[in-house]
């Protein structure tokens, strides 16, 4: 059984105060649920305050939105995996749609990063997904085949395992627009055969691979009930810690 994963990614948002506020209601909301992973994904400037206040719980866990894939240097504006690790920051998100189509980030450069990350003891949560005039041309898998293939390349079983996938279709991130469970089902179902492919099938059904897009309350439940969706990251609902605590709650649901 993959245990699944919620993810809080709040992209450019929460200030320090703000990350105060919300982890005073989140924490009460929450209490010890270690049902699921839950990961917080604030801003780099918020990390070290929301890693103090996490300090006490141990059912919550931190991520970060990026990093370079060189342990130190001349990279102005950067952040290394050793510079998270100090903040026990555990996951990192690599990929995201919005790094990929509006700071250039390749496959190869996420490739880069995820393998800095595993080395570094960090969880990679790789993010992938189709445009919508690509799912229109019927191009879907081999999108997806394409930036699993160069994401990923040259992991090690035990690697893949330790890392998650994020099946994030980019028109419905931030839209109000979610993949209908069918949608989602299909294409996770398809990562999941390309990763036995690179791999086998043993590690493949171990991979967890969430599913992101205007991920909420109301929507938790059916899309996180397929067969292959272990979790959800959660944009723009994570803001508002009672609304995803309401999602971690659907998710719970679930496993009765
Ligand atoms: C995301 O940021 O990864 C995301 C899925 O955003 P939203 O939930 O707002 O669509």
């Amino acid at each position: 059984m993959r245990k699944k994963i919620i993810a809080a990614n709040w992209k450019m948002n929460m200030t320090q105060g703000e990350s105060d506020s919300f982890l005073e209601t989140f924490l009460l909301e929450i209490g010890d649920e270690k049902r699921v992973d839950i990961v917080l994904v604030p801003p780099f400037t918020a990390l070290a305050r929301v890693s103090d206040g996490l300090s006490k719980v141990q059912n919550i866990k931190l991520g970060a939105q990026n990093m370079h894939w060189e342990k130190s240097g001349a990279f102005t504006g950067e952040i290394s995996a050793e510079m998270l690790r100090e903040l026990f920051v555990r996951f990192v998100v690599l990929g995201h749609s919005e790094r990929r189509s509006l700071f250039g980030e390749t496959d190869e450069i996420v490739n880069k990063k995820t393998k800095a990350a595993l080395e570094a003891s960090l969880k990679p949560i790789v993010c992938i997904g189709e445009t919508l005039a690509e799912r229109d041309g019927g191009q879907v898998e081999q999108v997806l085949e394409r930036q699993l293939r160069g994401s990923l390349a040259g992991l090690s079983p035990q690697q893949l395992d330790d890392t998650v996938i994020a099946y994030e279709p980019v028109w419905a991130i931030g839209t109000g627009r979610t993949a209908s469970p069918a949608q989602a089902q299909e294409a996770h179902a398809f990562i999941r055969g390309i990763l036995a492919a690179m791999s086998d099938n043993a590690t493949a059904e171990k991979i967890r691979i969430q599913y992101g897009g205007s991920v909420k309350p109301a929507n938790t439940a059916e899309l996180l009930g397929q067969a292959d969706i272990d979790g959800a990251l959660v944009g723009g609902a994570s803001l508002d810690p009672r609304g995803f605590t309401e999602i971690i709650k659907q998710a719970c649901t679930l496993l009765g």
